[in-house]
């Protein structure tokens, strides 16, 4: 086709195409041979392979590791404005069943939905989005404009603050991108509802893009385990964990997280939804810490729940943070009553989910435990992951119980 072939074109090395030929959207700098046309950083090439046939369009990123990422595999579609609506059309009615679950929705998440480099949360009607890479930073104002025309959404803020730019050569960048969150009042702040339960959403500081609506689901299923039950919660963060143990009869809930404004909006959310009755107790210390503090005082529990930072980021670092996600969880164990539940996460791309298992398990044998594997736990269906890159099943969890 010529408009292809006046296109800025990467070649792959001969063979290297078996990946892109599965779908896999990412092209390592290894499988390129050459790149042609003055393609500058997040420019739109032809992928072709070494004998010239095309493969697919992609974002060029120079600077990254992963050195083009695929927007289509169809030759005669054109990377436009019209391009991202379409995709952020097929994106938002994907996501129409959410408004069972309240007003906060993961609307785009990346490569699963066919934009890498790409998140966008809608918080009630604030839109948060993420560029994370130099084809995203690109088509920034056609994403943005899509995302606000697709969802119906007024106001939006960017939360390109996040350390992977630094791969692609950006610079961080945060703030209003359209409208103002809060609106008048100007505290960048949206007040959402998810199963019944109401947070406060600090869009401009708050971690990620504010919330971690990924564990939507595995919050409800807490809730539905917590009656009667102790319940100690670390990596509280805002208190989504905490609040639906409470909201589900749990009988107290003990709380840490090393960030105070963490805590500080979480003891608020409690309070928003009347759960401030008696039953909280919030912590502000480091988790691996406090478990041990309170294993050596001897306090025990009948439900832990689990949710650390990302650990390991990459695979490069799986094993330091083996270390530490072993040594949380068998404290965890330690701290268990008999027949009481460990729910347990992690969301570092760089450990599978088989690593992860092994990883606790290894853990509960150290703690001489006996333990029962009861569920499996995952990202919440507005995080999806396509079957063509597994990478994107970052959030893992178990829900365990000790005999
Ligand atoms: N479960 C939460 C999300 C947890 S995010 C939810 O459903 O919303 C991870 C949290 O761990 C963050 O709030 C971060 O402040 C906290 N954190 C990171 N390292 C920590 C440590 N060593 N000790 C205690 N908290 C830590």
């Amino acid at each position: 086709m010529a408009r292809a072939d006046a296109s800025p074109a990467l070649h792959l090395k001969a063979g290297r195409e078996k990946s892109l030929l599965r779908r896999h959207p990412w092209i390592f700098s290894g499988a390129v041979d050459r790149v042609e046309g003055g393609a500058r950083s997040g420019d739109t090439v032809a992928v072709r392979t070494s004998a010239g046939a095309f493969v697919a369009w992609a974002a060029f990123s120079p600077q990254s590791q992963i050195r083009a990422r695929v927007w289509s595999w169809d030759e005669a579609e054109r990377i436009d404005a019209a391009f991202f609506r379409a995709r952020f059309r097929t994106a938002v009615a994907a996501r129409a069943g959410f408004a069972a679950h309240g007003n906060a929705v993961r609307l785009v998440h990346g490569e699963a939905d066919g934009l890498p480099g790409v998140a966008c949360d809608r918080y009630a009607d604030v839109l948060v989005l993420q560029f994370a890479t130099a084809g995203a930073e690109r088509w920034r104002e056609a994403i943005a404009e899509a995302a606000l025309a697709e969802s119906g959404c007024g106001v939006a803020y960017e939360r390109s603050d996040l350390d992977v730019r630094a791969l692609e050569g950006l610079a961080p960048r945060a703030g209003p991108l359209r409208g103002e969150p809060g609106g008048e009042s100007r505290e960048p702040a949206v007040e959402i509802a998810e199963h019944g339960l109401k947070y406060r959403v600090d869009v401009a500081h708050g971690q990620k893009t504010g919330f971690y609506l990924d564990q939507r689901a595995n919050r409800d299923r807490v809730r539905a385990l917590a009656a009667g039950r102790e319940v100690l919660n670390g990596f509280c963060y805002s208190g989504g964990f905490t609040l639906n143990a409470l909201a589900g009869g749990a009988r107290s809930a003990l709380s840490i997280d090393s960030s105070a404004p963490a805590l500080a909006l979480a003891r608020a959310n409690a309070a928003l939804n009347g759960l401030d009755d008696g039953r909280a107790e919030w912590l502000e210390a480091d988790v691996f810490a406090a478990l041990r503090t309170l294993r050596d005082r001897g306090r025990t529990f009948d439900l832990v729940v689990l949710d650390p930072p990302k650990l390991a980021p990459t695979a490069a670092h799986a094993e330091k943070a083996a270390r530490a996600y072993k040594d949380a969880n068998l404290l965890a164990f330690k701290l268990l009553r008999p027949a009481g539940l460990l729910v347990t996460f992690s969301c570092s791309g760089g450990v599978s989910p088989e690593l992860f298992q092994k990883i606790v398990a290894g853990a509960a044998a150290d703690a001489g435990a006996d333990v029962r594997l009861r569920e499996r736990l995952a990202a919440d269906a507005d995080h999806p992951v396509s079957l063509a890159f597994p990478e994107g099943e970052y959030l893992k969890g178990l829900v365990l119980e000790k005999r």
